[in-house]
Formats: structure tokens, C-alpha cells, sequence
């Protein structure tokens, strides 16, 4: 059996417990801080898997990790099956951002995985990335019709853009932080964000504290890769006010998808486009969301066709 040093901690030893310390678990933190609601994410796992699954540039991986991490904060506020679909429309080169999230699973991509620009301002230029356009949230939630509203985009850098959406389309007063921190390689170094929720009748008092608190708060991604747990960016965010931690949970990456969603979603295409597959050896479906593939020969794609005639 192996010795265990106590009191040893030297700079090596430091940095590894740094680094396997960032590489913790994604979690997300839900807190009450006066009339308000605090919800603080790590997604740096996540965003890394986004990155390898999809070959993600550096520009990319911020883009598409700053929507999913916003997703997941705003599911937060809902019940575990329901869900929320953020969809980023510009006229930028990055062609568009998805992102969804269920509980704490969560999935998307983007138009142009492979988009570059030069750093603005010494950061990743995401708004340059997205352009102008349309932010717009679906909200799944159970027993009802999906809900989508629209924003137009502040300035394409996600997380005022869903400042504003929550403002204008669901009247809700909110403070988001999203970040992304990419490494020259590509890695990703550390991903969170933040979501601070007005409840309704909130306290002027409350919101002026948290407005200074946010301002005297650093780069959520900065945080995250200082070792600050979720648990203690809420501390910062909820300084000098009553912070009550409600829970803890595991975010990860995942889809829903499968060979009988993509069949089911064939059936739907006009028998023309149907029977023009048929034509095909086979035919390739790939998920947006996960890349996985599914093959059909022209005997499956004929039994489509025959379904779809009854
Ligand atoms: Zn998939």
C-alpha cells in the first residue's frame, strides 16, 4: 500500500489537484437569495464533449457551449421532463446556434462548426460570430402546447440576448452570465454561466444588491477555472443578502434520438422525395444533435413508402 503524505502539497502536486478539480462533474446549483432566484452551472465536461462531437472550432465551441449552458439554466426553473429549446438566428458566419435541455441533459450544435474570426477585444468574438438576427426559446412544458417566443439579438453574445428575451417575451427581470473558456488547442478549459431570476414583487432593495453584486463578480468561465464551485459563485452572487442553497444536480450530454424517430420523421416526407430515396442503394440519415448515423436500404425505405400509402 501506497503512503499517504500529508502536508506535502507542493506547486505539482497544486496543479493537479487544480486540474482534477475542473474536471469534476457538471453540476447545476439552484439557490433563493431574498425574492430572487439563483442558478449557477458548470458545464465544462459538456461543452467539452459538444466540441469533440461536433469538431468544433474555438469560435464554435463558445458559441453553441454559452446556448446549451444558457438552456440548461433555463430549465431549470421547470419540472425534470419538461424542457427548453434556444434557437440563435443571425446573419453571421457561424449559420445559426441550437441548443436544448431536458433536467440536466442537454444537446445542440451550429450551422458552421468550423467558423473563424479574429479575437476581439482579446475574446472570442461570439456576437461577430452570430451577427444580427433573432433569439428564440421554446419552453416543452408538460401538458400543454410548446411555447416559442422571439427577441431580437442584443449583440449576439447569448447571454444579454436571453436578458432581453426573458425581459420582452416572458416579463421576467433577469441577470444572465455565460462563458466558455478554449484553450489554444481547442480544449475546453472551463464553461458555466449563471441565471439570477426575479420572482414576482421583488424587492427594489434585492435588485439593486444583486446589480452590484454581479458587477463586482467575475468572468463566470474565470471562475470556474479558478476551482469555484457553483455553490460558491452563488455565495459571491447573493453577497451581503440571505443565500438558502435548494439543491444540487448531474448535467450531461445526451439525445434523444433514434432509429424510430428518424423513420418516424421520414414517414412525413412527401411520397415524391420517399420514392426518390427508394431510388438509392441506401439512404444516410445523420442526427444534427449527436452526429449518429442510420442507414436504410431501398427495401426499408420501400416498406416506408407503403406505410405511409395506408
Ligand atoms: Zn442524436
Amino acid at each position: 500500500m501506497e503512503e499517504i503524505k500529508t502536508n506535502t502539497v507542493d506547486k505539482t502536486e497544486d496543479k493537479a489537484a487544480k486540474a482534477k478539480f475542473t474536471s469534476e462533474a457538471d453540476i447545476l446549483t439552484r439557490a433563493t437569495v431574498g425574492d430572487a432566484r439563483i442558478y449557477v452551472a458548470r458545464t465544462t465536461r459538456l461543452v467539452r464533449k459538444l466540441s469533440l462531437r461536433h469538431n468544433l472550432s474555438h469560435l464554435a465551441t463558445a458559441a453553441l457551449g454559452r446556448t446549451v449552458t444558457g438552456a440548461l439554466l433555463l430549465a431549470a426553473t421547470m419540472k425534470n421532463e419538461e424542457g427548453v429549446g434556444i434557437k440563435v438566428t443571425g446573419d453571421g458566419p457561424v449559420q445559426g446556434i441550437t441548443g436544448e435541455a431536458q433536467g440536466g441533459i442537454a444537446r445542440g450544435y451550429v450551422g458552421n462548426p468550423d467558423v473563424y474570426l479574429p479575437p476581439k477585444n482579446g475574446h472570442l468574438d461570439v456576437g461577430g460570430a452570430v451577427g444580427s438576427g433573432t433569439i428564440s426559446v421554446t419552453r416543452y412544458t408538460a401538458g400543454a402546447k410548446p411555447f416559442t417566443g422571439t427577441a431580437e439579438l442584443v449583440d449576439g453574445e447569448i447571454a444579454d440576448d436571453l436578458t432581453r428575451y426573458l425581459y420582452t417575451s416572458e416579463q421576467t427581470p433577469s441577470s444572465v452570465g455565460l462563458g466558455v473558456l478554449v484553450d489554444e488547442k481547442g480544449d475546453v478549459q472551463a464553461a458555466g454561466g449563471w441565471f439570477i431570476q426575479a420572482l414576482p414583487n421583488c424587492s427594489e432593495e434585492t435588485l439593486e444588491q444583486l446589480d452590484k453584486n454581479v458587477r463586482n463578480t467575475p468572468y463566470v468561465s474565470s471562475l470556474i477555472d479558478m476551482g469555484f464551485t457553483p455553490e460558491r459563485i452563488i455565495q459571491m452572487l447573493g453577497k451581503d443578502m440571505k443565500v438558502e442553497i435548494l439543491d444540487s444536480y448531474p448535467l450531461h450530454f445526451g439525445c434523444r434520438c433514434s432509429r424510430e424517430r428518424v423513420e418516424g420523421v421520414l414517414q412525413t416526407l412527401p411520397k415524391k422525395e420517399l420514392n426518390q430515396l427508394a431510388e438509392d442503394e441506401k439512404t444516410e440519415i445523420t442526427c444534427p444533435y449527436c452526429n449518429a448515423r442510420y442507414e436504410f436500404s431501398r427495401e426499408e425505405i420501400k416498406q416506408l413508402v407503403q406505410k405511409a400509402k395506408k
